[in-house]
C-alpha cells in the first residue's frame, strides 16, 4: 500500500485528470472511480477537488447535467499504461460510447503528464480541449497551483480568467 504515504513516490511528476459522469448516480461514479484509481499500484498521494454540477457541453440535446471534478496524483506507470488503466476502469463502469458527446456512465481523461507533450494517435497531451473547458478548468484550479503551466496553452489561472463559469456549479 503505498497511498499517500511520503516515499520514493514524491518528487515524480504530478498527474491531472478530469471526471465527468451524467448517468446513474454521476456522483456514486466519481467516488467510486476515485477509489479505484487510489488503489491502483503505482498510484499514489490522489486528490480530488470539488465535485461540480455542469450543464452539457455539445451532444446531443437533452442529455442530463453532469458531475465533473478533477484529481491529482503521482505515479511511476507510463502515459499510456495510465490511459489503459483509465480506460478500464471507464469500461467497469459499464460506459457504452455510442454516440460522441454523448451520455455516459464515466469519462476518465488524462489532463497532464507533468510537463510532458504527447501527440500519439490515441493519447494527446495535455488534454487537446481542456484549456477552453469551465468544467475541466475550474475543478483543476481547486487542486493545481494557479501558476500550473499548460504547455502551449499557458498559465492555468490566465486560462480560468479568459473562461464563462456559466453552467459550471458546485455541488
Ligand atoms: P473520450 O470519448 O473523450 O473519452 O475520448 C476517448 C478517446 O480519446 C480514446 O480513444 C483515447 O485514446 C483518446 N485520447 C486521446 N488523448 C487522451 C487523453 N489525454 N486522455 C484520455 N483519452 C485520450
Amino acid at each position: 500500500m503505498i497511498a499517500d504515504e511520503p516515499s520514493a513516490m514524491d518528487g515524480l511528476a504530478d498527474v491531472y485528470i478530469a471526471l465527468g459522469s451524467n448517468l446513474d448516480n454521476p456522483q456514486a461514479h466519481l467516488e467510486s472511480a476515485l477509489s479505484e484509481i487510489e488503489k491502483t499500484p503505482g498510484i499514489a498521494q490522489v486528490r480530488s477537488s470539488r465535485f461540480y454540477r455542469t450543464t452539457p457541453v455539445g451532444g446531443p440535446p437533452g442529455q442530463a447535467d453532469y458531475i465533473n471534478a478533477a484529481a491529482r496524483m503521482k505515479t511511476n506507470i507510463s502515459p499510456e499504461l495510465l490511459l489503459k488503466t483509465l480506460q478500464e476502469i471507464e469500461q467497469a463502469h459499464g460506459r457504452v460510447r455510442h454516440v460522441r458527446w454523448g451520455a455516459r456512465t464515466l469519462d476518465l481523461d488524462i489532463l497532464l503528464y507533468g510537463q510532458r507533450v504527447i501527440d500519439d494517435v490515441d493519447l494527446i497531451i495535455p488534454h487537446p480541449r481542456m484549456h477552453e473547458r469551465a468544467f475541466v478548468l475550474i475543478p483543476l484550479l481547486d487542486i493545481a497551483p494557479g501558476d500550473l503551466d499548460i504547455p502551449g496553452k499557458g498559465l492555468l489561472n490566465a486560462l480560468v480568467a479568459g473562461i464563462s463559469r456559466n453552467g459550471v456549479s458546485e455541488i
